[in-house]
Formats: C-alpha cells, structure tokens, sequence
C-alpha cells in the first residue's frame, strides 16, 4: 500500500518512512512539494491546521494524502507553544531560538509537565475526510540534552525512557511518540 505524504520538514519525514518500512506501508513524499505555495496555517487547533494542509495538499497527489500539524504544550505555560510551536520566536525562527525562547519563558518554574501532540489529516482529492490525534507526556529540562531528532526534542524529558528525545534513536523514538501513536491510527484505519 502507497500513501502520500506532504511535509516539508525533514525530521518528520524522516519518522513518517521509518514508520512506514516498520509497518508495511510506503509513504511517498509529495514530489515537488517545494514548488508549491504553502497554505497559510490559519487553524486555531492542531485538528483544523491539519485538515486544511492535507485537503489543500491532496490536489497535487495521485493517491490518498496525510498532512501533520504538531506542536508541544507546556502546561505552565498556558499550552504555548501550541499551534505556534514552529514560529514560537519568530516566522523563520530556529529550532535553537526555539527552545531558547521557551527555556526563557520557563525560567526556573519547577512545573514542567509538558506534551507533543500530532494530528494527521488524511484527505482525497482535495477533501479532508479524517483525523487522527496522537500525544506523549514528558517534562521540560532545563537545559537541552542530546544531539539527535529535531524542534524541541532535546528539551523534551521522556520520564519511560530516563532521557530526552534528543538521545534516542529515531526508532525508539518513533515507538511511543506523538507521531508515532497518529500514524498508527491512520494506517488501523487503512487496515494496516
Ligand atoms: P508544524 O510543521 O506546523 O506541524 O510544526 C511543528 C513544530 O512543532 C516543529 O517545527 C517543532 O518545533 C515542533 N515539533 C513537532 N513535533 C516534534 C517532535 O517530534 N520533536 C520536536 N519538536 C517537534
């Protein structure tokens, strides 16, 4: 079974084919997804940016498409980054601005309960016709640890794991992840 996958991001595309290869199923990139304009991400919701980017995305492929919107909520903070996790400290702001902007709004609050959430939109020709909603529960270190994975993954203390998500492998990662648990509702759903 082939899926179309739009993202522009390389750490999750990366997941989304490891993902595929361990469950059977190949997820194709968009090609040319570069040469499309993006959609503006207008949703309020992790639910809302989804569909829009998967039904908008889905007139450019030949088959069923998915289309992920995903984030970190830290609780102390109200939920922020939230929907905003990618432009948290500016429109073309750096994973290391990133997570220095959110080290900064943290200061030393010892709540840090915090969590990745990712909704995949699956759409058909250009319609949105489902979403699927995967989190994980983890806590914001204070200073980032490991070199691997990408955004907020060195920030992200897995407490199952005694590390970050920025020291595992991305397969391990993969295993009980945000991603992971949204892909894996998609491809139950495809009969996978
Ligand atoms: P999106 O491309 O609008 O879905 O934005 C996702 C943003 O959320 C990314 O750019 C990261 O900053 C953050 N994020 C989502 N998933 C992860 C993850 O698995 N690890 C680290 N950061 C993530």
């Amino acid at each position: 079974m082939k899926i179309w996958c739009a993202t522009g991001n390389p750490g999750k595309l990366r997941e989304f084919r490891l993902a595929g290869q361990v469950l059977g199923i190949e997820v194709e990139p968009l090609p040319d997804l570069r040469s499309i304009e993006a959609p503006e991400e207008t949703g309020a919701t992790f639910e809302e940016n989804a569909r829009l980017k998967a039904a908008y995305y889905s007139r450019f492929a030949p088959g069923p498409l998915f289309a992920d919107d995903s984030g970190l909520e830290v609780d102390a903070l109200g939920g922020e980054p939230g929907v905003f996790s990618a432009r948290y400290a500016g429109e073309h702001a750096t994973d290391d601005e990133n997570n220095a902007l959110l080290l900064r709004r943290l200061g030393d609050n010892p709540h840090r309960t915090a969590r990745f959430v990712c909704v995949i939109g699956l759409a058909v020709d250009g319609v949105a016709t489902h979403v699927f909603r995967g989190t994980v529960e983890g806590e914001i270190l204070y200073e980032t640890r490991g070199p691997g994975g990408f955004g907020y993954d060195p920030l992200f203390y897995y407490p199952p794991f005694g590390c970050s998500f920025g020291e595992v492998e991305g397969e391990r990662k993969f295993g009980v992840s945000h991603r992971g648990n949204a892909l894996r509702l998609l491809l139950e759903h495809l009969g996978g």
